[in-house]
This record gives C-alpha cells, sequence and structure tokens, in this order.
C-alpha cells in the first residue's frame, strides 16, 4: 500500500487523537483535530456504532498512522514482538519508539517523525560517531545520537530544538541540546510511550 498523501489532519480525526503528523502546528490552536473533534466527513458526527474488529482495526490504523510506518513493515514488528519475551502490545510499542526516526523526533531534532524520517535519509545523523541513513535502525541503550558537525549549523535543527522544549524527554532519553546530542539511557516502558493506545486490541486483531 502507497504512503498516503491527503491531508493529514483528517487522520487525526479518524483516528480519534492527535497523531502529531504536522509539526509545531499541532502544538498550537490551528491544530485540525483541536478544532473539529469527531471524524471528517458529512456523516463524522453521526457514526456511533463500531463492531470489535472494527475498534481493533482502528487502533492498528492508528499506531500505524502515528509511527508512519506501512503495513507490511508494522506487521514485521507485530511478529517480532511475538517472538520477544514479555507482554506482545508492549513489545510491539517499544520496537517502534527504538526507530532513529521516532528518536530525532523524541529528542527534538524535528517537528515531526515525517520530518525526522526526512533529516534522517538525508545523513544528518551520525550514531556511536557513524553516518546511520536508515529511518527504520533500531537503537539499543548506550547508544549516542547526534547531528553531524556540518549538520549543525542547519538553522532547522536549532528551531526544532528550541519549540520542542516545551514538549519535554522522557528519560530514556538524555539530551545534550548543546551539543546536538541525544543518548539512549535504557529502553522505553510502557509509561515513558504515553499515548492512548489500547495495544491489546492490536494483539487481538493480528490473533484471528
Ligand atoms: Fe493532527 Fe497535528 Fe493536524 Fe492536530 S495539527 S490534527 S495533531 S496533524
Amino acid at each position: 500500500m502507497a504512503r498516503y498523501t491527503g491531508a493529514v489532519c483528517k487522520l487525526c480525526r479518524r483516528e480519534g487523537m492527535k497523531l502529531f503528523l504536522k509539526g509545531e502546528r499541532c502544538y498550537k490552536d490551528k491544530c485540525g483535530f483541536e478544532k473539529k473533534p469527531y471524524p471528517p466527513g458529512q456523516h463524522g458526527q453521526g457514526r456511533k456504532k463500531i463492531s470489535d474488529f472494527g475498534t481493533q482495526l482502528r487502533e492498528k490504523q492508528k499506531v500505524k498512522r502515528l509511527y508512519g510506518v506501512l503495513e507490511k513493515q508494522f506487521r514485521r514488528y507485530f511478529d517480532k514482538a511475538t517472538r520477544m519475551d514479555g507482554i506482545t502490545g508492549e513489545n510491539l510499542l517499544q520496537l517502534l519508539e527504538r526507530r532513529l526516526d521516532n528518536i530525532v523526533y523524541r529528542a527534538g531534532f524535528a517537528g515531526s517523525r515525517k520530518e525526522a524520517r526526512q533529516m534522517v535519509k538525508h545523513s544528518h545523523f551520525l550514531i556511536d560517531g557513524k553516518k546511520v541513513d536508515i529511518p527504520s535502525f533500531l537503537v539499543k541503550p548506550g547508544m549516542v545520537i547526534e547531528v553531524r558537525e556540518k549538520s549543525q549549523n542547519v538553522s532547522r535543527f536549532k528551531d526544532c530544538l528550541d519549540t520542542a522544549e516545551g514538549r519535554g524527554v522522557s528519560d530514556w532519553l538524555a539530551l545534550e541540546k548543546s551539543n546536538f546530542k541525544a543518548v539512549v539511557n535504557r529502553l522505553p516502558e510502557r509509561d515513558d510511550i504515553g499515548y492512548d493506545i489500547q495495544e491489546h486490541l492490536i494483539v487481538e486483531l493480528y490473533s484471528k
């Protein structure tokens, strides 16, 4: 399935949650979901009843869209999560959180995960001193993610870091803002992820 190219605020309205797809705008009054917190379309405010399957499907779509992952890749994360020790749903979210594009966004180097993905692909980041341009790269505890020296002059990084200050950084990451650097202290736990996600519904969907 191709990547969605339509109006992204509609996705938040469809999923009933802010997915933070538009960068700075998501944190302002202009947010489409804040203005219209109901599904898009003529019958958006009228639809009420939804089946169990529909609820599970929506939850999966919500998480896929939040992290900007396509179906095939999402399914691969799920399969990997089932092979890990612990709770499958939490493992799935942890794998998504460990993606390099997510770290770049969470640390505040980018305004959205989409922008983070683009920055990573344009080779602006080093991990433990080595260039990594793969957005799906999974980070591990102890790894150091930094903006390449010659990219540190790009004003967008500083702007993003300044704007992101209000968002805060969860303590599984340590941000050294002045050095354009983030260190992975530990693996993220469920509480660190913080979104309103019912991951067990995704497990139920894929377990049918
Ligand atoms: Fe979603 Fe951001 Fe649009 Fe708000 S501004 S609806 S959070 S994409």
